[in-house]
C-alpha cells in the first residue's frame, strides 16, 4: 500500500512522477524550442544544444 502525505494527500510515487514529468518538459524544452528567452536574450543554451537539435529534427532556424 502506498503511503499518503498526511499534508497534501498526495502518495509519495505520484509526487515522484510529477517531479520527473517536470524536469523531462524542462529538458525537451531546453533542447528543442529555447531561443533565448530563458538565458537573458543570449541563447547559449540554443548554442549549446544546437546539434543536437538539428539531429532530432526539431526546427532551429
Ligand atoms: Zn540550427
Amino acid at each position: 500500500m502506498t503511503a499518503l502525505n498526511t499534508t497534501t494527500g498526495l502518495s509519495r510515487e505520484f509526487v515522484i512522477s510529477l517531479f520527473t514529468v517536470a524536469m523531462l518538459t524542462a529538458v525537451v524544452y531546453g533542447v528543442a524550442f529555447e531561443q533565448g528567452t530563458l538565458t537573458g536574450g543570449t541563447p547559449w543554451l540554443h548554442e549549446a544544444f544546437h546539434d543536437a537539435r538539428h539531429l532530432l529534427g526539431f526546427p532551429c532556424h
